[in-house]
């Protein structure tokens, strides 16, 4: 037998936030964000399941190449772009939309002959400073691009860097609306937090990912609780062991945690190497038979530990969630110093998924 843990995916639940998702940007078409294996949930599941969906986003090669095998037709947009001028054959022969964000790959695609031109994403940084042509560049490579026989179209696209506060698009947008005048063509800005936030952020197209996947892109749960969204993930195992700890017994690694008085603790099959959070103090709610209750001392490499006052049923075999319908991935991540993005995308390869 393998070990307990399994994560489970709904699929339903995709769909129904895709919806959640159209029911936000009524006018806009929806790139899903497919980028790292689907965050965590696995590509060829997810992609399945979100047919409706107008195009899909990612930003490996291969991920792409693999999308369009599995028998994906539509739109596949590279959030990256390229790597090398040698991308190129393949964004041609898979018929593959790719970001430009440098001077190097405008010289890139002037140099090849592609079987069809091509569709692109140029890239404007409009404030986060990661990627992109700043607002005194932007023009010069739009007109470089546009004449460009290798260029079939041009949707001018940027990245938000704080779209989950309040107020968090003004300044990009100023920047959005100052660069596109005069510039004709689609526009593609939206993240997850400015489809829900921001409905000025959605022009044509929008980026929404990890809604999608059923969690707040502000990292706090409270701030999607009332938008239907619904958790696609559950990790969840079994209690393959309980302990009768003395008053004063420490608990785990480094004993960090000592009992007051006798307790019951129980021993989950699910540590950091599956994905859990090492970070994840003392008290980061878990369920644990049916009741919400907490995590005891250090997380270690294939096992964590749990109270057992408020389930004094749970016995070996009693099953454990981590994250998805009863705690909410957010909750988690918050007490562990860290995001659903990353407790999501960090899902260990052993972990067997379950698709719903
Ligand atoms: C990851 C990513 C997105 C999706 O972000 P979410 O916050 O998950 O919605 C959109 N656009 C770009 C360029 C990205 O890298």
């Amino acid at each position: 037998m393998p070990r307990p843990i399994i994560a489970t995916l709904d699929t339903a639940a995709l769909t129904s936030n895709l919806a959640v998702v159209r029911r936000h940007a009524p006018n806009a078409r929806v790139w899903s964000v497919v980028k790292a294996n689907a965050y965590g949930h696995g590509l060829n599941a997810v992609w399945q399941q979100l047919q409706q969906t107008d195009g899909f986003a990612l930003l490996d090669l291969n991920e792409a190449i693999t999308l369009r095998e599995e028998g994906w037709q539509g739109p596949i947009l590279l959030l990256e772009g390229f790597f090398q001028p040698t991308d190129l054959a393949e964004i041609d022969r898979y018929r593959l939309t790719t970001t430009v964000h440098s001077t190097w790959q405008i010289d890139a695609l002037a140099r090849m002959i592609p079987l069809a031109p091509f569709d692109i994403y140029l890239k404007l940084n409009s404030g986060m400073n990661r990627l992109g042509f700043n607002e005194q560049q932007l023009h010069t490579a739009w007109q470089a691009l546009s004449a460009l026989k290798q260029v079939a179209s041009l949707t001018l696209m940027t990245h938000f860097a704080y779209a989950d506060i309040p107020e968090g698009i003004a300044e990009q947008m100023a920047v959005v609306y100052r660069v596109g005048e005069g510039l004709h063509g689609p526009r593609c800005l939206a993240n997850s937090a400015a489809t829900l936030w921001h409905p000025t952020t959605h022009w044509q197209w929008i980026r929404p990912g990890i809604i999608l996947y059923g969690a707040s892109p502000s990292g706090d749960w409270k701030h999607v609780a009332d938008s239907g969204l619904r958790p696609v993930m559950t990790l969840h195992s079994e209690l393959i062991a309980v302990q009768q700890v003395p008053a004063a017994g420490r608990i785990g690694y480094g004993g960090y945690y000592r009992s007051e008085e006798t307790q019951r603790i129980g021993v989950v099959a699910c540590g950091y190497a599956d994905g859990y959070p090492r970070h994840a103090p003392t008290g980061t709610p878990i369920w644990v038979d049916g009741v919400c209750t907490r995590t005891l001392g250090t997380v270690s490499m294939d096992m964590l530990m749990v109270d057992l006052q408020p389930c004094p049923q749970a016995r070996i075999g009693s099953p454990v969630e981590f994250w998805g319908n009863h705690i909410k991935i957010d909750d988690v991540a918050t007490r562990a110093g860290t995001l659903g993005y990353e407790l999501m995308s960090s899902l260990a390869p052993r972990v067997p998924i379950n698709i719903l």
